[in-house]
């Protein structure tokens, strides 16, 4: 497959190239080779991208909601016809194994693409009688919104992004990962070759200094970004110097609760997804795995027997369920992790930390026991294959131990007890949660952190209120009443 891009930028309806900008090697995580290479956007690619963007708002948003969400929903259509192109080209971005991309990453685009496109048309505003006068409000767009993403999931994220922007009438720029800079591209063309009108969606390529310069000019009206908490304050904080809209999809070190009357086979696969799945490289995952007295060894032992089944190797072969670290700066800090993990205590159950032989940036699944919450590794966010097991016996205790962080994005509970599951839900300080299930995320519920998790949230009807704004018309019937 065609690797090497185009060109670097996707702009008004083109694709742009400007080597002068700083070249970015695309490396392949599963062999640490360079597959293709960008160049991060000048300052007269950036100029062309607002401009663009800015110039073709007001149009896009003077058509109708169906007019836009039939284009959205011809960019679904579309990406699920090349689903297999895509998803192999988000292994290649991100090393994620096929057998996942396959499943996930272009579908889900395309999930966003179809909700949004189909919501498009049914986004209106509300009629407020006040006696005989009347309020009425439109519901309008915000404007242009720049888009900033991770790595994990490049795809998923352009598009959970851009189809709500898109289909309230905004117009995007999107600045994916440096690290996985090839699969935007592809969202942008598919939305020009479903009809989007030039400008409407643009990607520029660059490292964080580019995403900088988007959200600081004057012509963005609204920053949406994917990324870590410490990213997440600078982009905040620039935003908030120009009063723009921001939604904050930042990082997490969410609990997962499993309680003696857990179903242990379920229990185990929610933890396995929940750590391991895209080689636990999941902003929501529940890395601190909170195991009652009682059945902590059967977890233990069976957690153990299941992760022998992992398949690791070549992420394309269909074969293999587990991938290599996205990069080998990745890579570095999870064994940094692990060797803390070692060095304050924790009992190690399976797996070493130590990369795996041959080219790419390999780790196996590692599963710690009996941390305590202090340890670094029950403290820190380390997205990657690292799963803290912690004890408990009691729900109040295990309770105030799982909300004793700073984050708050994510939040699971495995139990039989009906009543105890909704309780625990409802008392977990998180944006989203899980009982007897775990990191499942669907179009239609909304997705995002609550505490330095994040702000706003993405998917569902609630993302409508991130990307637009109401403006109340007041409409007198009678004559205006004035002091003198
Ligand atoms: P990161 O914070 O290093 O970078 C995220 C993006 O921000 C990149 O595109 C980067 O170039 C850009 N950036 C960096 N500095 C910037 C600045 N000053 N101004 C503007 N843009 C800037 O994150 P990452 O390493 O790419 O991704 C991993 C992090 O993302 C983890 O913390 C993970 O939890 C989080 N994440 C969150 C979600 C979610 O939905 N909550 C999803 C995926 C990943």
């Amino acid at each position: 497959m065609q690797t090497q891009p185009k060109a670097s930028h996707f702009i008004n309806g083109k694709y742009v190239e400007d080597t002068n900008g700083a070249k970015i090697d695309v490396i392949y995580p599963a062999t640490g080779k360079v597959i293709a290479q960008v160049h991060a956007a000048t300052p007269a690619v950036l100029e062309f991208a607002l401009a663009s963007a800015k110039h073709a708002q007001a149009k896009w948003a003077a058509m109708t909601g169906t007019e836009r969400g039939r284009i959205l929903r011809r960019a679904a259509d579309i990406m699920r016809e090349r689903n297999h192109d895509l998803s192999v080209l988000e292994t290649y971005d991100t090393g994620k194994p096929y057998q996942e991309t396959s499943v996930v990453d272009a579908t889900s685009g395309a999930d966003a693409l179809e909700y949004f496109g189909g919501m498009a048309a049914t986004l209106t505003g509300e009629h407020i009688q006040l006696g005989e006068d009347w309020v009425y409000t439109r519901r309008e767009p915000l404007g242009l919104c720049v888009g900033i993403g991770a790595w994990n999931y490049p795809t998923q994220i352009a598009c959970w992004k851009g189809a709500p922007a898109l289909a309230c009438g905004n117009t995007m720029i999107f600045k994916p990962s440096e690290t996985t800079p090839l699969c935007a591209l592809q969202v942008a063309q598919i939305l020009h070759e479903a009809g989007a009108p030039a400008g409407v969606y643009n990607v520029v390529q660059g490292l964080g200094d580019v995403g900088a310069s988007l959200v600081t000019d004057a012509r963005v009206d609204k920053v949406s970004l994917t990324g870590s908490v410490p990213t997440g304050a600078k982009v905040y904080a620039a935003a908030a110097a120009g009063i723009k809209h921001v939604t904050m999809e930042l990082g997490g070190k969410s609990p997962m609760i499993v309680f003696e009357d857990a179903d242990i086979e379920n229990a185990v696969s929610g933890a396995i997804l929940g750590n391991f799945y895209s080689s636990g490289q999941v902003c929501s995952n529940g890395t601190r795995v909170f195991v009652h007295k009682d059945i902590k060894e059967a977890f233990l032992a069976r957690l153990a027997a299941r992760l022998e089944n992992a398949v690791i190797g070549d992420p394309m072969d269909p074969a293999t369920s587990f991938g290599p670290m996205v990069s080998a700066r990745q890579l570095d800090i999870v064994q940094g992790y692990v060797a803390k993990g070692i060095a304050e205590g924790a009992r190690l159950v399976t797996g070493s930390g130590d990369p795996m032989e041959g080219d790419g940036f390999y780790i196996k699944p590692v599963v710690f026991a009996d941390v305590t919450d202090d340890m670094t590794i029950a403290r820190e966010e380390i997205f990657g294959p690292v799963m803290a097991v912690l004890d408990f016996e009691d729900e109040a205790d295990v309770m105030a131990r799982a909300n004793d962080t700073e984050f708050g994005l994510a939040a699971g509970v495995f139990t039989r007890d009906l009543t105890r599951a909704h309780r625990v839900a409802a008392g977990f300080e998180a944006g989203t949660c899980y009982i007897n299930t775990y990191n499942d995320a669907p179009v239609e519920a909304p997705f995002g952190g609550s505490k330095r998790s994040g702000v706003g949230r993405e998917n569902s009807k609630a993302a409508i209120a991130h990307y637009s704004q109401l403006k109340s018309v007041y409409v007198r019937m009678g004559d205006v009443e004035a002091p003198f």
